[in-house]
Order: C-alpha cells, then structure tokens, then sequence
C-alpha cells in the first residue's frame, strides 16, 4: 500500500472536476485519485453530456490545458467550449445544485489559462460563464486574487488527500449521495 500511495501523491493529476469533487466529497475526490472513475455508469452525468454535446454542438470548440501549481503540482483542464474571440470559456451544466463546485470548476480553468500566460488580444483576462440550457440561465464567472489563494490551498490539500491510505469517511447527504456514482460503494 506505501507504494501505491507513493505513486499517488506523486503523479497526481488535478484536473477542474477533482476541485469540484473536493469542495463536495472529500471521499469522492480521494476514490477518483485512487482510480475509481464511474461517472459513466450514472445516468444523471450521462443526462448531462447529452445536453451538453445537443445544446452547443455548433459553437462548440473545446480546449485542453496543462499548467504547473504553485506547489509543483501537474494542472489539467478539458474546458467545454470557448468563444476565444469574446475570451469566455464555458461550462455546460445539467443542473444548480452543485453550483458552487461548478463556479470553481471554471475559476480552476481560469487560473490554469492565467498560470500559462494566457490573456485576450487586448490584455485583459479571460472570464467564464456557466450555462444551464436546461434551465435557459447563464452564470458569469470570475477570477480574483483571493480566489487563486483558495485554488493553490485546494490543490495542495489534494494533494495531501491523495497521500491517505484510506478514503474520508461518507458525507451524511443521502439525498445528495443517491445521486453519486460511487452510492453503492459508500453504502453497499
Ligand atoms: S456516495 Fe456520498 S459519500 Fe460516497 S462518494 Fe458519493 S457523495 Fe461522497
């Protein structure tokens, strides 16, 4: 198990979706570094991808990112589509009841555009928006100073997370959890 958990602090990968795990589940985001990656055996993500990939085929372009933490830490980012000419990135989400790990999600692709030096023609920054087709909303999304602070402190813990031999215990959500990948491994 020392070994593995080597491996693990070592190679981590911190992706937008693990911020997010993270401000939701701990245990989440620890089984996903672990390897447990079932989104697509839940049919509420599946739903969403769905959306997703009919609402905005036509504009869509999508982008991937690799930027290096603070702490050293490897950064990757798969953003949904960006309209590069306005300097928005988007992000395509079903519903809002996560809404606060989707604003990070997208302040997290931000900070990765920011860390590589990327900004608009005009040198202003890029910025975000959340959209909910389903629900005909759009959310913008920023970047502050105080906002990269958290995400270093973020990736950081992370980190750390993906160190532990054993997961976190379960948050005591059921309502939340029925609608978690990992339901049946947390309360099988
Ligand atoms: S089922 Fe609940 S406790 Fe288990 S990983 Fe999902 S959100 Fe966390």
């Amino acid at each position: 198990m020392a070994s593995t958990t080597k491996t693990a602090v070592t190679n981590v990968r911190i992706g937008g979706m693990l911020v997010g795990y993270y401000l939701i589940c701990q245990r989440k985001a620890w089984l996903s570094m672990h390897g447990l990656w079932m989104e697509q055996e839940s049919e509420s993500v599946a739903v969403g991808r769905i959306i997703d990939h009919n609402s905005y085929a036509r504009n869509k372009k999508g982008m991937m990112l690799t930027a290096e933490a603070p702490d050293g830490s490897c950064l990757v980012g798969q953003i949904d589509w960006a309209n590069l000419r306005e300097g928005v990135l988007h992000e395509v989400k079903k519903g809002r009841s996560c809404e606060d790990a989707h604003v990070w999600q997208l302040r997290f692709y931000l900070w990765l555009l920011k860390r590589c030096g990327v900004v608009r023609v005009n040198g202003s920054a890029m910025r975000g928006q959340i959209d909910y087709p389903k629900l005909r909303r759009t959310e913008p999304v920023t970047l502050m100073p105080e906002h990269e602070s958290r995400l270093a402190e973020i990736v950081t813990a992370l980190r750390t997370l993906a160190g532990q031999e054993k997961p976190p215990p379960r948050i005591e959500r059921r309502a939340f959890c029925r609608r978690c990948a990992f339901e049946e491994l947390c309360y099988g």
